[in-house]
């Protein structure tokens, strides 16, 4: 058993110090918002879209580290990337953090975002990881629903 100082890595913590991309967009293509009722955590997230390219990111909220670190991250990582590529990204975060997906010896695109495979360890931590993943799905499928972990 994974002990909780393990998961709170020092990236986790520089993360929720210091978020990446914590600001809004001027000129966003897509808002959207989702909750984790569960635990309080809250994320406004923004697109900017070029094409089928997210060209800029921004989130604004408040939540737990793991949700802060985790939209921080997921900001980073999908800057840049094609929506092709974000949903591939998605679906592969939310099955490491359920324990269906084992970074280490399955093939995944997650590179650094690997750090978030001990939340599998912690079930309540587990919607907290995934909210921003959850909620930058519902962007790209603009289905624009809002995003609720219940
Ligand atoms: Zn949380």
């Amino acid at each position: 058993m994974a002990d909780l100082s393990e998961l709170y890595q020092q990236v986790i913590l520089d993360h929720n110090k210091k978020p990446r991309n914590f600001k809004a967009l001027e000129t966003p293509s897509i808002t959207q918002e989702g909750h984790n009722p569960l635990c309080g955590d809250h994320i406004t997230l923004q697109l900017e879209l070029d094409g089928e390219v997210v060209k800029d990111v921004g989130f604004q909220g408040s939540g737990c580290a793991i949700s802060k670190a985790s939209s921080s991250m997921m900001t980073a990582a999908v800057k840049g990337k094609s929506k092709a590529e974000v949903e591939v990204m998605a679906d592969e975060f939310v099955k490491m953090v359920r324990g269906e997906l084992d970074p280490d010896t399955e093939e995944n695109h997650l590179g650094r975002l690997k750090i978030f495979a001990g939340v599998k360890e912690f079930p309540a931590r587990v919607k907290c990881a995934a909210l921003s993943w959850r909620t930058v799905q519902a962007a790209i499928s603009e289905s624009h629903d809002a995003v609720s972990t219940e």
